[in-house]
């Protein structure tokens, strides 16, 4: 290709990848979770990978490629579960793990370039007595504007609610793709929006300010209840509790956690369990709620997470079908909001018609301040059809669907912010060059 040989003349070859079956690992994040996503992204990759090293770097790049009509897809850690990253054009996949500066911490505000690693960002605030409000279970792999740009929420959302909620992000730093390429600085919330969870389809964020939270010391527990009802009714109460702080109220129903192998010798395949991370110094509180509810709990978890340097990160969240997929292979996911006023009638209602096809697990967060049951539940994969009926059944209940099977952005049950993404999307990147074909809102058929 052309293009490749003058990016070659143009820039220091030491950021420019060509190696094919680096280019190929670059070009995917876990796709693989769908089954019908993996059947439709196999072998969709960039030509190249660009790594730059400063954004005066990345804009000569984007301006480059702008001129030449060449497609860009940024790419942090690509931890991705719906083909975010995935070229469907091929291109350059734009690598940001090398602007991962510190720019600013405050007190209640960090800012950091896009590539900043999550952990990277939760250990310096550690350092500086304060902490992230919120941050996906992949946290030491993901990055911050991945975590923007393709995220939701994770492990503080129950305190914090998710990447929406205002307050949360704080700004952005974007690069337009245009042939002179401006650099804008985004506050308002409703222009927020247009980048959060929008697949880099609007611009290229390289600088982002989040709010933080003042650090706590969280304590590490693991409840077991003998059903999932009680399970489910024990965690509604915590979730709900205003006298107990947490940072993670995550529900499986057995056997799921059975398949924690690092946890193995803290789980079994009957009871319902509960990972909980709740500030230490209400560690009695709790205890009394788990006595009072007919749960159990063992109180050596916390120091054997510590010792065996693991994270309950690790063990929530989508980390939950992880381990699930590491024994199924051939299974799947769904993700949905229960209504908190009837969750318990819509599990029984899922049980009734699927039983065992669908493991429920839940993650209790706050939406707009109110507390509700999201859902990432494991799914006994057998048939694209079967997977669709199980989807309609949960929408035909009242449960909202994201439908983590299909990489259209609108298509994922994020419609309602669509149109704000596509309003930025045509000022940002006139010629369509962003990560194209991520929604069908805007014509990519110049490259088809
Ligand atoms: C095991 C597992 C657990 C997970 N748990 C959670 C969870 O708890 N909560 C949650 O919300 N998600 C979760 N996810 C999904 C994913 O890990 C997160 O959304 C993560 O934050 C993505 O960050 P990343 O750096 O890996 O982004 P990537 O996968 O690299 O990118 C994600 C999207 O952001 C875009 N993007 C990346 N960088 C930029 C940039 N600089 N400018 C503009 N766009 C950009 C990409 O083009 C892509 O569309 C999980 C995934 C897995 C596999």
């Amino acid at each position: 290709m052309e293009w490749l040989l003058e990016l070659e003349e143009e820039f220091d070859q030491e950021i420019i990848h060509q190696k094919e079956t680096y280019v190929k690992k670059m070009s995917q994040d876990y796709y693989w979770y769908s089954p019908i996503l993996k059947k439709t992204l196999a072998n969709r990759y960039g030509d190249c990978v660009i790594s730059p090293r400063t954004e005066e770097e990345l804009i000569e790049v984007v301006s480059f490629a702008c001129k030449r009509k060449i497609p860009i897809v940024s790419r942090g850690g690509g931890t991705g579960n719906y083909g975010q990253i995935i070229p469907l054009k091929g291109g350059i996949v734009l690598d940001t793990s090398k602007l991962k500066k510190e720019i600013e911490i405050k007190d209640g505000t960090a800012t950091f370039q896009a590539g900043a690693k999550l952990g990277f960002i939760e250990k310096t605030l550690r350092a500086k007595d304060q902490e992230l409000r919120f941050f996906p279970s992949t946290y030491m792999k993901s990055t911050l504007a991945g975590f923007i740009a393709g995220g939701t929420g994770g492990i503080g959302s129950i305190e914090h609610g998710t990447l929406w909620d205002e307050g949360n992000v704080l700004e952005l730093t974007v690069i337009t793709m245009e042939e002179k390429p401006r650099r804008l600085k985004v506050k308002k919330q409703e222009e927020l929006a247009q980048y959060i969870h929008s697949y880099g389809i609007s611009g290229i964020i390289t600088e982002a300010t989040i709010a933080t939270a003042k650090k706590t010391n969280w304590h590490d527990v693991l409840v077991y209840f003998d059903s999932l009802d009680e399970a489910l009714l024990f965690s509604e109460k915590l979730a709900i509790s205003t006298h107990l702080k947490k940072r993670l109220v995550s529900v499986c129903e057995a056997p799921l956690s059975n398949f924690f192998t690092p946890l193995k010798s803290f789980t079994n395949d009957s009871q319902a369990t509960i990972l909980l991370q709740i500030d230490s110094k209400q560690k009695q509180d709790l205890l009394q709620l788990i006595v009072e509810s007919g749960g159990m709990s063992d109180d050596t978890f916390a120091a054997f997470i510590k010792e065996k340097h693991l994270r309950v990160s690790d063990f929530s969240w989508n980390h939950v079908t992880l381990w699930w997929l590491k024994e199924h292979e051939d299974d799947t996911y769904l993700q949905g909001r229960f209504d908190p006023t009837c969750y318990l009638a819509q599990v029984h209602e899922i049980k009734r018609r699927f039983g065992d096809e669908v493991l429920i697990h839940f993650e209790w967060i706050k939406v707009k301040g109110q507390i509700v049951p999201s859902s990432q539940p494991v799914i006994r994969y057998s048939t694209d059809n079967r997977l669709q009926e199980i989807i309609d059944g949960f929408r035909e209940i009242g449960i909202k669907v994201s439908n983590p099977h299909t990489y259209i952005l609108e298509e994922g049950g994020k419609d309602d912010w669509i149109d704000d993404i596509c309003t930025a999307k045509k000022e940002n990147d006139p010629y369509s060059l962003l990560n194209p074909g991520k929604t069908k809102r805007v014509s990519t058929k110049q490259f088809s």
